[in-house]
């Protein structure tokens, strides 16, 4: 049985087609992951790059598997998207994100970012989710950014923008994650309620040595500027990246050279020490 649920596993990862079987037991392992309290909330601090504190941070999922140990969403993620169950997990994300900013507000937490999939923004019940979730927790909207990536809106454009639209309504902060590797055109982007561009990390990881890189990265910055967004670069590695990403005016910066992600049961003791110095 170990042997095939390792096969299964491996086809998955692959990328291959899921035969029936293997995706109806994936399909109830990750049922059981939410039921079986196996998620776990990790966090990664955002540094604000004009005061240089860390009062922001993005919400990703891991999954404590029992048998293949702490799961990265690379490996359930994109079958979920597929089954419609990334539905679940957003909500789970999201409610765990209203507890920690309900804990950690207190402690300088100020806005926290979680991810959404195209499955989210045609879902019609995502703005009620969220809106049990943000009252069962005392939290406001205004505290959290939902960050969408260019290829998910231009899935379903029409429905995206309304979703958005109505979520921006309620007080939330929108982000286009992984700007500059969708196929969006800008005129539409344009009329978009967002409010911040977060740069793919595929341009930061070598900026500091690859001068293509760091001019793409500085076109993004100032384009985001130009139409009054805020603009977050990840998969800042080195203190070189940083350097450079503060003299372009970037406004936020994420990746391991600040910190890796970290169970959110470690961020309020992370945000102490660092501000302790
Ligand atoms: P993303 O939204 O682009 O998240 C950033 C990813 O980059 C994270 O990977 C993070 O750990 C990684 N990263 C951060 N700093 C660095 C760095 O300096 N260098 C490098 N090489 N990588 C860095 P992670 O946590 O494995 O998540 C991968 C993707 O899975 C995310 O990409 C996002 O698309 C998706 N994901 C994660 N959590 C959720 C979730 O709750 N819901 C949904 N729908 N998707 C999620
Ligand atoms: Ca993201
Ligand atoms: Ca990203
Ligand atoms: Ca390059």
């Amino acid at each position: 049985a170990a042997k095939r649920q390792r096969r299964e596993w491996l086809a998955y990862d692959a990328g291959q087609a899921v035969d029936t079987g293997s995706a109806l037991s994936l399909l109830s392992e990750l049922r059981g992951a939410v039921v079986g309290g196996q998620l776990r909330l990790f966090l990664q601090p955002k540094l604000d790059l004009r005061h240089g504190e860390a009062c922001s941070a993005e919400a990703l999922l891991r999954w404590q598997h029992p048998q293949r140990g702490l799961l990265a969403p690379a490996h359930f993620i994109p079958f979920a998207e597929q089954t419609g169950f990334v539905r679940q997990l957003t909500q789970w994300v999201f409610d765990a994100s209203c507890r920690c900013m309900a804990a950690l507000a207190g402690q300088g937490l100020s806005m926290l970012s979680v991810n959404l999939s195209t499955r989210d923004l045609v879902d019609a019940q995502l703005i009620g989710r969220l809106q049990a979730s943000l009252q069962a927790h005392g939290v406001a909207a205004s505290a959290f950014c939902l960050e969408i990536t260019e290829s998910a809106i231009m899935d379903e454009p029409q429905r995206a923008q309304a979703t958005l639209a109505r979520l921006s309504a309620m007080g939330f902060r929108l982000s286009i994650d992984d700007f500059g590797t969708g196929h969006s055109s800008l005129a539409y982007l344009q009329q978009l309620p967002v409010h911040q561009l977060k740069v793919d990390k595929s341009f930061v990881l070598e900026m500091d040595t690859d001068p293509n890189d760091a001019k793409i990265v500085r076109t993004i910055v100032e384009l985001a500027h130009g139409l009054a967004l805020e603009v977050v670069a990840e998969g800042v590695e080195s203190a070189a990246a940083l350097a450079q990403l503060a003299a372009m005016g970037c406004d936020k910066a994420q990746g391991y050279h600040i910190a890796r992600p970290m169970p959110s049961e470690d961020f309020g003791a992370w945000m102490a020490a660092r501000r302790a110095g």
